[in-house]
């Protein structure tokens, strides 16, 4: 038989390889594979026949109880958990902050960040701010929108009328910006 061939010009088991394959008889795949073959069963019982220390290590490998499998469970278990969690803080607080910052001796501008927590597109938001307090208004940064005024107070008003999303509870008063 040619897997009888295979067997016999193929590594020898006393001897350690570094990469030893064996060839299973009754699916003819390295038997490593043979728990994904259907008949997995019928395979084991050639191994026990022919290969019985290959058995006894698939037999090892394929008990629920082993040390190391407990280990896997318990770590796939971890990495789920830890997946929800992070996916939680993505999602978290979507929250707008408005503060007030001196600019020159008398003038102050109004700071807007967060905005694109709640997907807004800031070129239009800096426009309608502008429109709507007759001032200039622009995007500043990634998140940032400056508005040139002390305007501060009447976002409450003015950001959950534009976009009711955002309640007056999510926007934060972080105050006036130091010098
Ligand atoms: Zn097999």
């Amino acid at each position: 038989m040619a897997q009888e061939n295979k067997l016999k010009t193929g590594p020898r088991e006393s001897v350690n390889y570094p990469v030893q394959v064996v060839y299973c008889g009754n699916c003819t795949m390295p038997i490593e594979y043979c728990e994904y073959y259907p008949e997995y069963e019928k395979c084991k019982q050639w191994l026990e026949k022919n290969l019985p220390r290959e058995f006894e290590k698939v037999k090892i490998g394929d008990g629920s109880d082993s040390p190391a499998g407990d280990e896997e469970k318990k770590r796939q278990k971890r990495g789920g958990k830890g997946i929800i969690k992070t996916k939680k803080k993505e999602e978290g607080p979507k929250q707008v902050c408005v503060s007030r910052a001196p600019r020159g001796k008398k003038k102050s501008v109004t700071v807007v960040t967060g905005l694109s927590t709640f997907e807004i597109d800031l070129k239009v938001a800096a426009k309608f701010f502008g429109q709507r307090f007759a001032c200039g208004s622009s995007v500043t940064g990634e998140d940032e929108i400056v508005i040139q005024g002390d305007v501060k107070d009447d976002l409450f008003d003015v950001i959950p009328e534009k976009w009711p999303e955002i309640d007056e509870d999510l926007i934060e008063d972080l105050g006036d910006q130091k010098r």
